[in-house]
């Protein structure tokens, strides 16, 4: 379904539709076409197996050596047992080389249980990136540039390859990219940088800092002395490293145990009596306070503001228009090209829009469009 999604985005480029200095990134949450019911971990699995063994048993017996006759619908009944052991077995062996996902849905073994606007739904994360139309179009609206399906909740990894998506199908680079705080981690922004990308994206954890007095954002880095500078001005030196839980290493800078106990904050900012507060700081963190300082001033602050103007109608058509409440197909790529389809025909609903109201010629053919064959 990639290419005639591919082929409207192309169109819309070669004939100047789109406005490529913004674009903004977000993801959905989309019921899986299959019950909630039928979420298993690992031990109800094998209890399952463990009954659907014992009634396929008893079926047998029944069919074989029964002093009544086998009622009708036995070997229906046994077929559709066998067949969902199988289900079982296969859905044992997925969930044993799934790493840390804990369950799995035996009718859709790619749909997982995410948190949505209906609650927690067995379901996909549906991405989409949009720029909108030129002004000079005439027409508002939204274009898709990049659209994927993914089986993961979270959206934190889902940024760099939506940009990467966007830019080889539009062949261009937008020059501010706007997502939420779903999307903020320090690898990405890492990457971005690295790209010279320019993104507009709030952290989460933005509004907890604002509240508490000694999180580690009100300390202040001193980059000549690689050190930190604490509320009360006291000095928080490099003592060592750690690993942070996904094995990543991480410096440890510490005040003194006595310069912190005689703090008037002791209690407040910690309570390690024998060490003293510690800061930890990532790989990331440069690029951390470099993206923080930027959100704070004004023009981002103003140009963040956009982001749900230009991608909430996208997905509200998707969803309430085209119907897209609910996947029809099972399994993740089945899924994907569903999305992706759903997303080209929102495309062509915005061409075909701009087509109507005769703002803009589309004959001839731009160079993305292959002749017409005659019938
Ligand atoms: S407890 Fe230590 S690190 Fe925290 S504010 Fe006081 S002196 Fe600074």
């Amino acid at each position: 379904m990639r290419k005639p999604f591919e082929r409207t985005v192309r169109t819309a480029v070669t004939m100047g539709l789109l406005d490529l200095a913004v674009q903004a990134v977000d993801g959905t949450k989309i019921v899986a076409n299959a019950s909630k019911d039928r979420v298993y971990d690992a031990e109800e699995l094998r209890a399952l197996l463990g009954r659907l063994d014992k009634t396929i048993s008893e079926l047998e017996a029944q069919n074989e050596a029964g002093e009544d006759e086998p009622a009708v619908n036995l070997p229906e009944e046994l077929a559709d047992k066998k067949v969902l052991k199988e289900q079982v077995r296969q859905a044992m062996d997925d969930l044993a080389g799934r790493g840390r996902q804990k369950c799995i849905n035996l009718t859709d073994r790619d749909a997982r249980l995410m948190k949505s606007s209906q609650g927690i739904v067995t379901g996909y994360n549906a991405q989409a990136m949009v720029s909108p139309l030129q002004p000079s179009v005439g027409a508002n609206g939204m274009l898709v540039t990049a659209a994927d399906v993914v089986d993961e909740p979270n959206d934190s990894a889902q940024l760099v390859p939506m940009l990467e998506q966007s830019e080889e199908t539009t062949g261009a680079r937008a020059q501010v990219t706007l997502a939420d705080a779903g999307y903020h981690s320090g690898s990405a922004l890492d990457e971005c940088a690295r790209r010279n990308l320019q993104l507009v994206m709030p952290e989460s954890s933005r509004r907890r800092a604002q509240h508490h007095p000694y999180h580690k954002e009100r300390f202040i880095y001193d980059q000549c002395n690689d050190s930190y500078f604490c509320p009360h001005g006291q000095t928080l030196t490099p003592v060592g490293t750690m690993r942070s839980p996904n094995g990543r290493p991480r410096r440890v800078y510490r005040a003194s145990a006595a310069t912190c106990q005689a703090c008037p904050a002791f209690g407040v900012c910690t309570n390690d009596l024998l060490n003293g507060r510690a800061l930890t700081a990532g790989p990331h963190d440069a690029v951390l306070r470099r993206h923080r300082t930027w959100m704070s001033t004004r023009e981002a602050q103003k140009i963040s503001k956009r982001r749900k103007q230009l991608i909430e109608p996208v997905f509200g058509i998707i969803k309430e228009q085209q119907g897209a409440r609910r996947f029809l197909l099972r399994d993740l790529v089945n899924v994907a090209a569903e999305w992706i389809l759903l997303a080209t025909a929102f495309n062509l609903r915005t061409l075909w829009r701009i087509w109507r109201s005769g703002a803009v010629g589309f004959l001839p053919c731009s160079p993305a469009s292959q002749p017409i064959p005659s019938v």
